[in-house]
């Protein structure tokens, strides 16, 4: 053994005075990180679970059922402890533990999205071209098209039948389901295909899902694949071809989520984006007993197309909860929102190594370095975004330090590299001190992206540490 040797000068004056980013592996004991391990099991059979925003509002209730909570009722009383939650629409999710603190002390909230970007089935989707049978989609949220061909596709969805009764599908998940596909041109005969720019290699109108090739037999009549697949489709779900006019059908991969790596540190699966904040926001709620401060964990649907519509983050939603649940101790529902916090649960851009060029490393999230707080999201010059102040981004470190979360900052790429938002801006819009914190992501928008196991825990104790705050 080596005597230990002074630190010089410089060396005490560095660790006084300059920012440390550190890998959790370097920070995180073994027992910690079993505890890591084993949250994100569960994690992975959230999003095996949940495909969809409906699937993910189901899973998500099933979950806050078993953990006492209970549907809110219009006019309901509350107390300190009680547990509600609101479906709305099948589409988003709301819930609330009340807290011990008046209710214009102001509410914590957790706010994630659970839709991807995906396909969506047109109204009128199926045809029959050269005796094979599509459906014809066109996609959801911003996605690179070329990623969508050949790669094993599952339908999920609902289809409301003209009587009004509907029927759930969910196919190509089974390993005994069929599964669905995007062809590709072969390389062969792709020279003019490849010679066109990437957003344009495969266009909209190329992403029809093959179906079919198998003619109703005895039949002499045109479009006998078709007739043989609207059979099939009746005799399965009880529908004819104009039932897709009502109906919502979502085409995702069908793959599992899945370790990544020979030493099982990341996690691989569709729409990390953003159940990977979604779950962890679910979590924080279940496990924050009677906080001081009421509770909110939101899961909202449109996010990836702009958040519009009456069951996206714009919608008045949120509000009218809030008011119902400040009319409950006979208060006005923007007083509550004014004294309300929220982390706005979404995912940022992990550094990527093999595509430095659109990244500062200093301002960039890094994988295992914890959950990412993001300041503004935006592009450019701060363009579409809500712009956390210094305050409140004071108010969030010292919780997250105070409570050992690991966490760290990062911008959405360089300044003029791109761009994009979250919820954030929209309850940030009603008076609420809001700031962006979740998971980094590779390959983010991907058929199958990636995350870090440590960085989705820290998401969690992050929702949890904040939503506890005294
Ligand atoms: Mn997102
Ligand atoms: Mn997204």
């Amino acid at each position: 053994m080596s005597e230990k040797k002074e630190k010089s000068a410089g060396e005490l004056l560095r660790e006084k005075l300059v920012m440390k980013s550190k890998n959790g592996f370097s920070k995180l004991s073994d027992e910690h990180l079993a505890v890591i391990d084993a949250y994100c099991e569960g994690y992975k059979a959230y999003l095996d679970a949940s495909k969809t925003e409906r699937e993910a509002v189901i899973a998500a209730v099933a979950l806050a059922e078993e953990n006492g909570f209970i549907p809110y009722v219009k006019g309901m009383a509350l107390k300190a402890g009680d547990k509600v939650y609101l479906n709305n629409r099948g589409k988003a999710l709301l819930m609330a533990v009340i807290g011990t603190r008046p209710i214009t002390d102001g509410v914590t909230i957790a706010a994630a999205h659970i839709d991807s970007p995906r396909l969506d089935l047109k109204p009128v989707p199926l045809y029959e071209n050269t005796e094979l049978a599509y459906f014809d989609t066109r996609y959801y949220g911003g996605i690179k098209k070329y990623q969508w061909t050949a790669i094993p596709l599952a339908l999920h969805g609902v289809i409301v039948r003209k009587d009004g009764t509907s029927v759930t599908v969910n196919i190509g998940e089974d390993d005994n389901d069929p599964v669905f596909c995007i062809t590709d041109l072969l390389p062969h005969l792709g020279r003019e295909q490849m010679s066109r720019t990437a957003g344009d290699v495969v266009r909209g109108e190329s992403l029809d899902i093959l179906i079919g090739s198998r003619p109703f037999k005895d039949d002499e009549g045109s479009d006998a694949v078709k007739l043989n697949i609207l059979n099939i489709l009746n005799e399965k779900y009880g529908i004819v071809e104009e039932d897709f006019l009502s109906a919502e059908l979502e085409a995702v991969p069908t793959y599992k989520a899945k370790d990544i790596g020979f030493d099982r540190s990341l996690i691989g699966a569709y729409g990390h984006d953003d159940r990977v904040c979604a779950y962890p926001a679910v979590t924080a709620i279940l496990d924050a007993g009677t906080p001081a401060y009421t509770a909110v964990t939101i899961l909202a649907d449109k996010e990836e197309t702009g958040s519009a519509g009456n069951t996206g983050m714009q919608s008045a939603f949120l509000e009218y909860f809030i008011d119902d649940i400040a009319s409950a101790f006979g208060e006005k529902g923007h007083h509550v929102l004014s004294n309300s916090i929220c982390l706005s649960a979404d995912v940022n851009a992990a550094l990527d190594p093999l595509y430095p060029e659109v990244m500062v490393a200093t301002n960039a999230a890094k994988v295992n370095h914890g959950v990412c707080i993001t300041k503004y999201t935006g592009g450019g010059g701060k363009g579409s975004t809500s712009d956390a102040s210094a305050e409140y981004m004071g108010k969030v470190r010292s919780i997250l330090d105070a409570n050992d979360v690991l966490w760290q900052t990062g911008e959405l790429g360089k300044v003029d590299a791109g761009g994009g938002g979250t919820v954030a801006q929209f309850i940030a819009n009603m008076d609420v001190d809001t700031v962006d914190l979740g998971v980094p992501v590779l390959s983010m928008h991907a058929p199958m992206e990636i995350v870090s196991k440590i960085d989705v825990y820290m998401a969690h104790k992050a929702f949890l540490a904040t939503m506890k705050r005294d």
